[in-house]
């Protein structure tokens, strides 16, 4: 089930970077059947912008604040729909004020809902983030409805499980869920691909769990977690990506914020690098869940294309994503890139 790793490719086109500033009207038809399925977390972002974070004990007046929608599995299949793939989300939100805005914010961009819940009498996912002037944060979530799905709830969407080319899980619900669908993915000869993203970091990670996804994907604090072994250079993410690589996972990919992003896999000698393009940065919140939400995408709707130019288009939205305030705000739609990008 491995992806074409692009080892051999010499010519890959080159991809354009950057938004068109016109003001288009944000619909957009979607590209193929191709599904992709995500399960994982919503949450809702609280943030308190101030000059510092407050010591133990101690209030401080802050300078702004905003509600925002984030957790990493509602913004991987935001960002992945809003490129015009056929997302279905698997999640759970209360019955709240936010749940029921939040569910209605995925139908706007088109995400199929059909398993989202509503847990009756318990609030939906916070995530309460103190933001310091220097770019300093704390975070404190609490998961409420987030921890009512159960690896069941996954076996009860079987079927579109089966029918996905791409499932995308991640660690901020249960680890079980990966499990479960990667169970599920095996009972069929379709080739769909699992993607883990083990974010966030863990470092007791079970092998069977890094063995079960088709790719690994970490940044470099998560692959700190799981090796025990800082990285800060390609060259560490590039040994970091065969160390895990001989831990039984299939495929792996490292990103490295402004460095891009390493991959590696079982069947081919060596590593290959997208290196990010050179732009100005205002807010990275979110980077990673935006080149998941991409890779997804690619891998679902153009898995003819070298891994290579794969990461090069993954990591060139996510560059565009970090010129954008916001999370899933500054995810780019997909009449808002150009052309070459599909
Ligand atoms: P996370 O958000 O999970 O920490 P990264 O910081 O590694 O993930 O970012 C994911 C991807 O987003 C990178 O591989 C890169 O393609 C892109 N990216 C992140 N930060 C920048 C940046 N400052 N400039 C350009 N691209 C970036």
């Amino acid at each position: 089930m491995l992806v074409n790793s692009g080892l051999r490719d010499k010519n890959l086109p080159s991809v354009a970077v950057g938004v068109i500033t016109l003001d288009v009207p944000k619909v957009r038809s979607k590209m193929t059947d191709a599904r992709i399925v995500v399960v994982g977390s919503c949450m809702i972002d609280l943030s308190c912008f101030a000059e510092r974070i407050p010591k133990p004990g101690e209030t401080i007046i802050g300078d702004s604040f905003n509600i925002g929608h984030g957790g990493k599995g509602a913004n991987q299949a935001v960002a992945a729909s809003k490129l015009g793939a056929n997302v279905t989300f698997i999640a759970r939100l209360g019955d709240d004020y936010f749940g029921k805005e939040y569910l209605k914010s995925f139908e706007d961009v088109k995400i199929d809902t059909k398993f989202i819940k509503l847990i009756e009498g318990q609030p939906s996912g916070v995530a309460q983030i103190t933001v310091s002037k220097c770019g300093e944060n704390q975070i404190v979530i609490i998961p409420g409805a987030n921890n009512f799905l159960k690896k069941e709830d996954v076996s009860a969407a079987s079927d579109i499980i089966k029918s996905a080319k791409v499932v995308v899980c991640q660690l901020e619900t249960d680890v079980d869920l990966v499990t479960e669908s990667a169970k599920i993915l095996k009972q069929t000869s379709e080739n769909g691909l699992l993607i883990l993203n083990a974010a966030p970091a863990k470092s007791d990670l079970p092998d069977e769990v890094l063995k079960c996804c088709d790719i690994l994907c970490v940044n470099e604090t998560e692959a700190t977690a799981i090796l025990n072994e800082e990285l800060i250079t390609v060259a560490d993410a590039e040994k970091a990506v065969s160390k895990l690589i001989k831990k039984g996972c299939k495929a792996v990919i490292v990103t490295l914020g402004s460095q891009g992003a390493v991959y590696g896999d079982q069947k081919s000698a060596g590593t290959i690098h997208a290196p990010s393009q050179k732009v100005d940065a205002v807010d990275t919140t979110g980077a990673g869940d935006s080149f998941i939400g991409a890779l997804a995408f690619y891998l679902a709707n153009k898995p003819e294309l070298p891994m290579l130019e794969i990461l090069k288009r993954s990591c060139a939205i996510a560059a565009i994503s970090v010129q954008k305030k916001g999370t899933q705000a500054s995810f780019p739609f997909k009449n808002e890139l150009d052309p070459k990008f599909f």
